[in-house]
């Protein structure tokens, strides 16, 4: 097996890890501001986190159908993208999480 295979299969191990990660990552900024798919990829990717279409959109999906983001068609030039922004009820549950991540980002980095 290559080096490459080994890395990419730690990545997909890992995904599953950060994936509630990248849920409040993608809502922290849904409630900032409209989101569209390859940006999101792409502030993913500065913090660290390499995930592909096939992974992102299904994420986006999967928000909007528990109520946490609405999505609408923009038009971009030509094409028509389609852009998130955090619900109500998405900007509830991202301030309900804080408090938690708070809590654990205290026993993992200042901990001991
Ligand atoms: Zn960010």
């Amino acid at each position: 097996m290559s080096k490459s295979n080994i890395d990419s299969k730690d990545a997909s191990a890992d995904r599953d890890l950060y994936s509630g990660l990248i849920r409040l990552h993608v809502l922290h900024h849904a409630v900032h501001g409209p989101i569209f798919g390859l940006g999101m990829i792409e502030e993913l990717a500065h913090h660290g986190y390499r995930i592909s279409p096939g992974s992102l959109y299904p994420l986006l999906q999967g928000l909007e159908k528990k109520g946490y983001l609405r999505s609408s068609e923009q038009r971009d030039g030509k094409s028509l993208r389609r852009v998130y922004r955090a619900t109500p009820l998405g900007r509830r549950a991202l301030a309900a999480s804080k408090s938690k991540v708070r809590e654990l980002f205290h026993e993992l980095i200042e901990g001991d």
